[in-house]
């Protein structure tokens, strides 16, 4: 079990709220209840390439995008790597920017465009 705030895995009991089993981490003293699993489904692969999507610089909802991964997720995972690399992650060490200006410019392209609303042409009757 994990920390959903920090990650650590230094996780201990702290009673139960409504029947649920309550933690507290010790590291950083958030609470919470239930298990929380940020690994779920995703490999190593998908999380590299999540990662390295994100240091690249889109942010998180581009990479929740792309990949599929929620931002949470992801912040999650940048927390733990950040943790255990302090330096390794910074944006401005990985300028490999492939197709994703590409995504963006198709993404921008499909904005919905405003509706357009009737005309207000009454206010002077009855004059
Ligand atoms: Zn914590």
């Amino acid at each position: 079990m994990q920390c959903p705030e920090c990650g650590a895995t230094h996780i201990r009991k702290n009673g139960k709220r409504k029947g649920k089993q309550n933690h507290i981490c010790v590291a950083c003293g958030r609470q919470f209840i239930d298990a929380y699993e940020p690994h779920r489904g995703y490999s190593d692969e998908i999380r590299r390439e999540c990662l390295k999507l994100y240091t690249n610089g889109p942010g998180f909802r581009a990479v929740e995008r792309v990949k599929g991964v929620h931002r949470t997720t992801v912040i999650t995972w940048v927390k733990q790597v950040g943790k255990r690399l302090p330096n390794a992650y910074a944006p401005e060490t990985t300028p490999e920017v492939g197709e994703l200006d590409e995504l963006e410019t198709f993404v921008g392209s499909k904005k919905t465009k405003s509706g357009s609303g009737q005309p207000l042409t009454t206010s002077k009757r009855g004059f």
